[in-house]
């Protein structure tokens, strides 16, 4: 949805600007403010790291928000005190909230932290230039 709407405002801005060149302007060099063709015009963009979520989703735990880990009560052996641990049933694992992202499934995207959006790497953030139209 997103990129289809960045798609669309890149075709219409590059519209804009071919009829801009063709309009029989003043007979001097004029200076126009271009917003940037990438960003729009705000500066930034959608992270392409995340694709614009700002959340990814936890590589540790597969998304999942839990992990395996040694059983706690038998430390992976399986028995406890000459018996089946109780606590893991004899499995020695047990399912425990994933480290990384503290059960949540996604950690925060590092490049936008979080947020979604990145600065523009096309204007760098200004949105947009001066450009010189020629007679
Ligand atoms: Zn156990
Ligand atoms: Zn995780
Ligand atoms: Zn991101
Ligand atoms: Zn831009």
């Amino acid at each position: 949805m997103r990129k289809l709407a960045i798609v669309v405002t890149a075709g219409a801005l590059a519209a804009f600007f071919l009829a801009g060149l063709a309009l029989p302007g003043a007979a001097h060099a004029e200076q126009r403010w271009v917003p940037c063709s990438k960003c729009g015009g705000n500066g930034e963009q959608y992270c392409d790291n995340c694709g614009g979520r700002g959340q990814l989703h936890c590589t540790y735990c597969g998304g999942g928000g839990q992990m395996k880990v040694y059983c706690p009560s038998c430390g992976g052996s399986g028995q406890y005190g000459g018996d089946t641990c109780g606590n893991c049933g004899g499995a020695g694992t047990v399912m425990a909230a994933c480290d990384n992202c503290g059960g949540a499934g996604v950690v925060a995207c590092s490049s936008c932290g979080g947020t979604g959006v990145v600065t523009c790497t096309l204007c760098g953030g200004a949105g947009g230039r001066d450009w010189n139209f020629p007679d």
